[in-house]
This record gives C-alpha cells, sequence and structure tokens, in this order.
C-alpha cells in the first residue's frame, strides 16, 4: 500500500480546508434550518390568523342576527308604545327578555321628546312620569342630532348602585314625521361577554365587541377595566373607516398579551366584532417543534463535530505513523542498498516484498527493484538466465534451518546464496535470500592457503605442508600402489656460505629447487624442509625408478655451475630413498634420513636406498 508522504504542514493545510468546508456547510444547514423553522413559524401565524377570521366571521355572523334581532323589538315596542297598548307593550318585554335578550336585558326605558323617563320597566308596575331625565347624556343628544331612523349603541353605562355595566340600544320615537322621543334598552354587556366566553373561555384568546370609534361594548375578559375605554386609535377598523374586515397582530394594552386578531365590521350596525387568538397560544405547538428540532439538529451537529475531530484525529495520528513508517522504510531501504549482498525477501506465498539493487546486478537483471516487488517468486525465475535458475529454488517445502550455497557463474564469479527462513512464534511468514559475490574471498583464501604451503624462498611446498601431503600420500598408499620419498641435502654448504657469502648461497638453495622440480614429474610433490635439505614425494614409483630419478638430479646437480656475483660455484647433492609401505610417516623419514645418512658417509654426491626398501625389492 502506498504510503502517505505528505508533509505535517500540508497535511495540517488540508485538514485545515477540510473543516472550513465542514463549517461552512453546517452553517448553511443551520440557516437552512432557522428559515424552515420561521417558515413553520409563519404558516402557524397563517393558520392562526386564518382560524381567527373564520371565527370572527361567524361571531360577527351571530352578533349581526342579535342585533337584527333587538332592532325587531325595539321597532315592534315602539309601535305598541305609540298604540299605548301598554298591556301588549309590557307582554312584549317579557317575551323579549326570555326570547333575544336571554334574561340579558337589564330595563327598557322610554322617555319623551325631551329626554324624560315615560316609562321604566325596573320601577315595578309604578308608572312615575318625570321622575328622570337623560336629556343631559351624551348619547340622547347625539341620537336627537341623528337624522337616521335606526338602532344606535350609545357607549357602555355603569349602574351606580349596581355596578352592573349595560349597553344601551336605543331606537327613535316618530310621530308623524317629528321626533317624538327614544325607547331604551339596556343590556347587560356581561352577559354578551359571558355569552363569547362559552366559545373562548382561554384567557390568551379575547372577543371584542366595540362601537366604529374603538369605544369597547363588552370583552371576554377584564371587561370591567375595558368598558370605560377605548381601543388605541391606530387600530385599522378606526384608521380606515370603509374597510369592512381585516386582521393584525398587537399586544393588548389591557392586558398585555400578545394576540393574532381578526375583526369585521357588523352590517348595518356601527359594530365591529374583533377576535384575538393568543400568539403563543397558537404558536406553542410549532414553538416546541421548532425547539425539538433544534434540539435534535444541535445533537446531530455536536455529535457530527466529535466525529469529524474524532477523524481528524485517526488522520493525525495515521500521518504521523505513515511518516514515522516511511521513515524506518526509508533507514530499511539505505542499509538494503549499503548491504554488499543481493537481498531478496518473499513471504509466505512466495510472492517478492522486497529487493536491493545488488541483487538485481548479481542475477544480471535489467529491472529496477520496483518492478520486482509483488511478483511471484515463479515470474523472478522466468527473467533469470537458465544457469542462474537453480540458485534460486522455489522452496517447496520450507526448511527448518537456514542453507548455505556456493555457485560459480559463467563469468567465473564464486557467488554465496544463504536462504533464511523467518518466522514469528513458529509461524513461516517467509524466507530471505542472500546472495553475495565472495570471488575476491576465495581468491584471497587461495592466496593465504599458498602462503601458508609454500616456501617463499624456492616457490617449494613448505616443511609443514609437505609432511600432511606426505601423510596423506601414506594413508593412500595403504590401499594402492606405493611411491618413494627422496631426501635431498646440499654438500658442504657451510662451505658455499662461508666462501660466497649468503645471498650466494640462496641462490643456490634456488638454483638446487628449480633442478628438482624440472626433474620431477607433474604428479610428483616436492618441498623444502629446511636450510639446504629438499625432499620429494613420487607416486605410484617403484624403487629403480626412484633411484633412476635420484640419480638424474644428482648428476644434473654436480654438472651445473652456479654463477653468482661472487663467484662460480660448483656444488653437489646427497639423495637418501624411501619406499612408501604403509608405514607411518615418521618412520618413512627416519628411513629416508638414514639412506641420506649414508650417502654422505658414503663420500657424498651419491644416491643411497634404505636398507628396508632393497630388503623389499629383492623379495
Ligand atoms: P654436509 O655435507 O654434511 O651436509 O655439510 P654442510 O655444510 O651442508 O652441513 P650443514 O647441513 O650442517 O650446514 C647447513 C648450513 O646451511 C648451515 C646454515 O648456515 C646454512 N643455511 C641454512 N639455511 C640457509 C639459507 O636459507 N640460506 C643460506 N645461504 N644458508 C643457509
Ligand atoms: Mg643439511
Ligand atoms: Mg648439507
Amino acid at each position: 500500500m502506498p504510503i502517505n508522504t505528505l508533509p505535517a504542514y500540508r497535511i495540517g493545510i488540508r485538514l485545515g480546508l477540510i473543516w472550513l468546508v465542514f463549517l461552512l456547510l453546517m452553517t448553511a444547514y443551520w440557516l437552512r434550518l432557522d428559515s424552515i423553522h420561521k417558515d413553520q413559524l409563519l404558516e402557524a401565524e397563517e393558520h392562526a390568523q386564518l382560524r381567527a377570521k373564520q371565527a370572527a366571521h361567524a361571531l360577527s355572523l351571530q352578533m349581526h342576527a342579535l342585533l337584527l334581532n333587538i332592532d325587531f323589538v325595539l321597532e315592534h315596542l315602539a309601535e305598541h308604545w305609540l298604540d299605548h297598548d301598554e298591556k301588549v307593550f309590557r307582554k312584549l318585554i317579557d317575551l323579549a327578555q326570555q326570547g333575544v335578550f336571554k334574561g340579558s336585558l337589564d330595563l327598557i326605558a322610554v322617555t319623551d321628546k325631551k329626554g324624560n323617563v315615560l316609562f321604566n320597566s325596573q320601577a315595578q308596575n309604578e308608572y312615575s312620569p318625570h321622575q328622570l331625565s337623560i336629556a343631559n347624556r351624551d348619547y340622547f343628544k347625539q341620537l336627537t342630532q341623528q337624522d337616521e331612523h335606526r338602532l344606535f349603541i350609545s357607549s357602555p353605562i355603569q349602574n351606580l348602585v349596581t355596578g352592573r355595566w349595560t349597553i344601551q340600544f336605543n331606537y327613535k320615537l316618530i310621530v308623524n314625521g317629528e321626533f317624538a322621543g327614544v325607547i331604551i334598552a339596556a343590556v347587560s354587556a356581561e352577559h354578551l361577554s359571558n355569552a363569547f366566553k362559552t366559545v373562548y373561555p382561554a384567557e390568551d384568546d379575547v372577543v371584542l365587541l366595540t362601537l366604529n370609534n374603538g369605544q369597547y361594548l363588552a370583552r371576554t375578559h377584564a371587561q370591567e377595566i375595558a368598558l370605560d375605554k377605548k381601543v388605541p386609535s391606530n387600530r385599522e377598523f378606526i384608521q380606515f373607516p370603509n374597510k369592512l374586515s381585516g386582521h393584525y397582530s398587537v399586544v393588548a394594552p389591557i392586558d398585555g398579551i400578545e394576540r393574532f386578531y381578526a375583526w369585521r365590521r357588523i352590517p348595518d350596525f356601527p359594530v365591529v366584532l374583533s377576535l384575538g387568538l393568543g400568539k403563543n397560544k397558537v404558536l406553542a405547538p410549532a414553538l416546541k417543534a421548532t425547539q425539538a428540532s433544534k434540539r435534535q439538529n444541535l445533537l446531530g451537529s455536536i455529535l457530527l463535530t466529535l466525529a469529524a475531530l474524532w477523524i481528524s484525529r485517526l488522520i493525525f495520528i495515521k500521518a504521523k505513523q505513515n511518516r514515522s513508517l516511511l521513515q524506518s522504510q526509508e533507514r530499511f531501504a539505505t542499509l538494503l542498498n549499503r548491504v554488499p549482498s543481493g537481498v531478496l525477501l518473499e513471504d509466505e506465498n512466495n510472492i517478492i516484498v522486497t529487493v536491493n539493487d545488488n541483487l538485481c546486478a548479481l542475477l544480471n537483471l535489467n529491472v529496477t527493484p520496483a518492478d520486482l516487488i509483488g511478483l511471484h517468486h515463479q515470474e523472478l525465475l522466468n527473467m533469470l538466465q537458465p544457469d542462474c535458475v537453480s540458485w534460486l529454488p522455489e522452496p517447496q517445502f520450507k526448511p527448518k534451518q537456514r542453507q548455505r550455497n556456493e555457485v560459480i557463474d559463467q563469468a567465473g564469479r564464486t557467488l554465496e546464496i544463504d536462504w533464511v527462513p523467518i518466522k514469528h512464534h513458529a509461524r513461516f511468514l517467509g524466507h530471505v535470500w542472500f546472495i553475495q559475490n565472495i570471488t575476491a574471498r576465495k581468491q584471497k583464501e587461495q592466496e593465504l592457503l599458498a602462503l601458508a604451503t609454500t616456501d617463499p624462498l624456492t616457490g617449494l611446498h613448505n616443511r609443514r605442508s609437505f609432511i600432511e601431503f606426505l601423510q596423506e600420500q601414506l594413508n593412500l598408499s595403504q590401499a594402492n600402489a606405493p611411491g618413494a620419498l627422496l631426501l635431498l641435502d646440499i654438500d658442504h654448504f657451510k662451505h658455499v656460505n662461508d666462501t660466497y657469502g649468503h645471498p650466494a648461497g640462496d641462490l643456490v638453495i634456488q638454483h638446487t629447487a628449480q633442478v628438482i622440480r624440472t626433474s620431477l614429474r607433474q604428479n610428483d610433490f616436492t618441498g623444502r624442509l629446511g636450510g639446504e635439505e629438499f625432499a620429494a614425494l613420487l607416486p605410484h614409483t617403484t624403487l629403480p625408478q626412484a633411484l633412476q630419478l635420484a640419480e638424474r638430479i644428482r648428476e644434473h646437480i654436480a654438472t651445473t655451475p652456479i654463477i653468482t656475483a661472487t663467484g662460480t660455484i660448483n656444488i653437489t647433492i646427497s639423495i637418501g630413498v624411501a619406499l612408501l609401505y604403509g608405514q607411518d610417516e615418521e618412520s618413512v623419514r627416519e628411513h629416508a634420513d638414514q639412506a641420506l645418512y649414508n650417502a654422505k658417509k658414503s663420500g657424498r654426491n651419491c644416491v643411497r636406498a634404505a636398507q628396508y626398501s632393497m630388503d623389499a625389492i629383492s623379495t
């Protein structure tokens, strides 16, 4: 999986941008939500206005019917009054009280044209004219000035004794086209208010009955405070006398409650019916719903923000982990490419996981390590030259221990191939091949071996190497054909040194070694045992053959003068010969030494065989 290699500040910038977008979206969402809530409230308001309008309409129709009835009753009462038909007049009052007024009628009074009360229904059966006069009452004055012959409704009047408020319905008496007085019906304002209350009992809602000029006639609540007052003059029905209905929303000064009002003029009468629905009550369900929605959305937003914070934290942690993973991968890659070996790491399914440059070079592959990662081991084998395929056999049975092989390639390089299994708690996780070019090391080893076994002055095998070889040959000769050992010692060599100097002595030693080597066969093994003493091992050689060879060497030495800086030197050599017959190495050398001693004793410059060798020949 590719690792996110973005530096910390760029991850910070990206996260910052994501957060900015997130916050913008969140803000947009909340603005939209707020607008929806406002729409919902507006809709609830409109709905309330509609309800208020419809109810006001219904109530105004009822009110209209009532006023028409009162008008009708007063018209008939006036007729019977003018007919002086007092009995029928009283009967009609009783009927009206039970019918139209439903017990709300406080009194029926009649005055003459000057305002003197001629009849008062509260004065029992007593008929006491001129006891009272309403001539000074404002409404009477207004009535007399009014030309129209229709029901006149005056401001409510409070009975000073009972404290009860009544609405005065006045009807002009006309005799022969002349104003002849007024008939008054005082109706209980409370009764009207109670009638409205049966429909709208709650204090949040209110039903008002006012005159066109805003004078209260009845109010469902706080009527006592309202009845001697007018509604504020800025109300629609006062401002626009021609408008028949309307609605508005205000805080009522009487009780401080905000309401949605719908009003309607009662046809034919100067009366307005208003219905106010308490705003808080009307909007309560919608407000409750929007508040619940706000709470839920707030919770959702908080959860979303917490989730976003958590994800941001995870991204930061992941980025940090990626950075440290990348750093360790870089360290590992550096290490991998500094390792002198080729490294090939595969997982448990033989899929290549890691390769370094050295491996590609050692396997003569013209690809980069990246090209190999992810390939199956068999695919790698298909890319190799035929002679390399056997170096990396696909491990069918995963061995428990590492394996090491050495191979020599076509270019003569020696490669060491190490196979190491990777295990974790006995579980096989894969394996790694290390391939190392050990050609130089091998050469060095061979050089060291040569140094350790060769005499530096003559290039012959040194004493230790010769004796080891002799030992090996003796072991072999027990089973195979015999051979012979020659011990050769320069005669009076001390004299050479003394006469011609040590360097000349060295030349003599080198010359002698050269003669011995060139006189022998390829398979023969020569060595310098020390000083001016040499040895030769002749495998598969009989005594006569050995003696003949020794004689040839002796003669060659004796007849070849050596030219040195200090003079020409003639030397001779004595040679002892012993056959190899399965004895131990020391005993063979002793015999050969004995033979050499005999040669020296016999006057030097001669060849002698060990006695037992002679015996062996003769038997
Ligand atoms: P003999 O005929 O009995 O063998 O007499 P010899 O003089 O050869 O006797 P010996 O074997 O005792 O003397 C060997 C001498 O070889 C003694 C030593 O100084 C000399 N020698 C040993 N190694 C070297 C060497 O590497 N170079 C030279 N120049 N002389 C050496
Ligand atoms: Mg000697
Ligand atoms: Mg000697």
